[in-house]
């Protein structure tokens, strides 16, 4: 288990998207394979899927779940390659360094920078969380990847959003009118239990409260510049054809319990 003071900083500078995927984490059970038919027995997310580690208290990167070229044409190689090699590795360096810092203070260092850590802490965490889900949402079509999620989930769509086309028209429109890095997530918002489409702002911000991330494209130019340039429209369609829906459905069946 983690520690206590630990737990205590992660809570108080969460978003919504680290907090539902931290409340699983602390017993490292079997992680969701992608792209697997049914129900999967273990959580969809676990400790070790965020390379969490209770002893050093760090995070360390996971392993892409798949080859650097797997989602190709859709996603690009040399896209994959670098945005989890550096640009996730980042997320994962700078959310170690503000946890680091951060017990630093609480042994006598200057308090007047817990704002500026828990910034840190917050941008960088989300980061790594963000790509962590999203690395494992994303599936080869040959392995599942793309189409229509089934039957318990597209009926929540359906209900809220009157038609899957209608959500998919609107999370595209969401994504691409993200202003600047951010990202367009399907959320639950669990006291209502409603799906709503929303935008985050670069890692973390404009997410709502509580809410739980089920689906999530990032539209940072990093993800898509080198295949796509400035069609960002383009993206999306071709992201669509590797939503691993699966994964989809086992978020939104863990978040409705
Ligand atoms: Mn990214």
């Amino acid at each position: 288990m983690q520690g206590t003071l630990n737990r205590r900083d992660l809570l108080v500078s969460f978003t919504a998207a680290g907090a539902s995927a931290i409340a699983g984490a602390a017993v490292a059970q079997p992680a969701f394979s992608p792209g697997t038919a049914g129900k999967p027995s273990g959580p969809c997310l676990s400790g070790a899927a965020l390379g969490w580690n209770p002893d050093k208290g760090q995070y360390a990167l996971p392993p892409l779940p798949y080859a650097f070229n797997a989602l190709e044409p859709h996603i690009d190689a040399k896209t994959m390659e670098v945005h989890h090699d550096k640009h996730h590795a980042a997320y994962v360096a700078g959310a170690n360094k503000a946890l680091l810092e951060l017990s630093r203070i609480r042994e006598g260092g200057d308090a007047g920078l817990v704002k500026h850590w828990t910034r840190e802490l917050s941008f960088h965490l989300s980061g790594h969380i963000n790509h962590t889900l999203f690395w494992k949402l994303m599936a080869p079509p040959s392995k599942g990847g793309g189409g229509q999620p089934s039957s318990g989930l597209l009926s929540a769509i359906e209900r809220d959003f009157g038609a899957f086309e209608k959500f998919v028209a609107q999370f595209k429109a969401a994504a691409i009118q993200v202003e600047g890095g951010g990202w367009a997530w399907l959320v639950l918002e669990p006291i209502s239990g409603r799906l709503l489409i929303v935008q985050q702002e670069k890692q973390q911000d404009m997410f709502p409260t509580g809410c739980r991330p089920l689906l999530g494209i990032d539209v940072w130019e990093h993800a898509y510049y080198l295949k796509y340039q400035n069609q960002r429209s383009a993206y999306v369609d071709g992201w669509f054809k590797v939503v691993d829906w699966t994964f989809v459905q086992c978020l939104f069946d863990e978040s409705s319990r």
